[in-house]
């Protein structure tokens, strides 16, 4: 797979989180504007032509996840991290509508249960991965063991004491874990996607006010979100780390501008798309004896 390629576009490849490199979020626009092609359009217009690209990836990803499937080496694993609100959920529904559900499975992970934390913290992941010919979704991840735990270092599951669990290497040896992991992955032919829905703080309190005042969007407001919130520039201190730390060639970072959701979900489209088309797979090939088989059953059918 050749992420950095001529099949993806240039504003794509500066939001690769070079391996090592220390990445200060602030300095990712969250915005629209993100090329100068983009920003001559003005808001309208460059809406009008995302949308345009999403429905033309979506045509191409329902083509190129058949072929994925009749395949059946690759596998794909799309892992989606993001604040609350981030517009995880809203990514999977619009980036996938176009294909076929027997191809691919969407996972999403909440607090893990006891039987979870009785396991190592990969466990319950590993259990869920998408086969070869499909495409997995991880709505959260293994990421939020090293995010979300340690913003909150008391959600840590038990450990022995000895491992340090209250000390920095503890963290650097998680993320060895994970790279490590993912190295796995790849090595047995799943390509692993990883974006972090990049979106503002100002934009996350109109999404959470959003959601408190329309009736029918109350159920998706938490009070815990708004606790979470107060920890935001701790989060954004765990992201940058993490992505910092886990970026690899093999299985790189994707800092997704997100405060706009037609970005957000037309940026996740393209890169699934290319990714595939990087593959360079297509349908498998028949042999002159299948076919001059097939051809009999033909005749045999015709003349029944
Ligand atoms: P939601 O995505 O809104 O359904 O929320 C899921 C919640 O589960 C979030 O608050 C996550 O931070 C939390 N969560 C997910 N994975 C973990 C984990 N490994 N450890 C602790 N909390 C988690
Ligand atoms: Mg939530």
């Amino acid at each position: 797979m050749d992420l950095k390629g001529p099949k993806i576009k240039d504003y794509m490849k500066r939001v690769i989180v070079e391996p090592e490199k220390k990445v200060n979020l602030a300095k990712y626009d969250t915005g629209w504007a993100q090329t100068e092609e983009l920003k001559d359009l003005g808001e309208k217009k460059a809406q009008e032509k995302l949308v345009r690209m999403l429905e033309e990836s979506r045509t191409t990803l329902e083509k190129s996840q058949d072929i994925l499937w009749s395949d059946r080496s690759y596998g794909i694993l799309i892992v989606l991290q993001g604040m609350d609100t981030a517009g995880k959920d809203g990514t999977i529904r619009h980036v996938m509508s176009g294909v076929n559900p027997q191809g691919c499975s969407v996972n999403g992970f909440k607090v893990p249960s006891a039987e979870e934390h009785s396991h190592d913290f990969l466990w319950r992941y590993y259990n869920v991965l998408p086969q070869r010919g499909k495409i997995g979704i991880f709505n959260r991840s293994y990421y939020e063991d090293v995010l979300v735990v340690k913003v909150h270092p008391e959600r840590l599951e038990t450990l022995p004491q000895d491992l340090g669990a209250d000390n920095d290497g503890f963290w650097k040896g998680r993320y060895k874990d994970i790279t490590a992991f993912e190295k796995h992955l790849v090595r047995n032919g799943v390509v692993v996607l990883k974006f972090f829905l990049h979106i503002s703080k100002d934009e996350q309190k109109r999404r959470l006010l959003d959601r408190l005042e329309h009736k029918d969007k109350y159920w998706k407001f938490s009070v815990a979100d708004l606790a979470e919130r107060q920890y935001w520039d701790d989060y954004m201190e765990a992201y940058e780390e993490m992505l910092s730390a886990t970026s690899t060639d093999y299985a790189p970072w994707f800092i997704v501008p997100a405060d706009f959701k037609w970005v957000a979900r037309t940026f996740v489209a393209e890169v699934l798309v290319s990714a595939i088309e990087g593959l360079n797979l297509s349908y498998p090939k028949v042999n002159e004896e299948t076919v001059k088989q097939l051809m009999e059953a033909k005749a045999k059918l015709e003349n029944e």
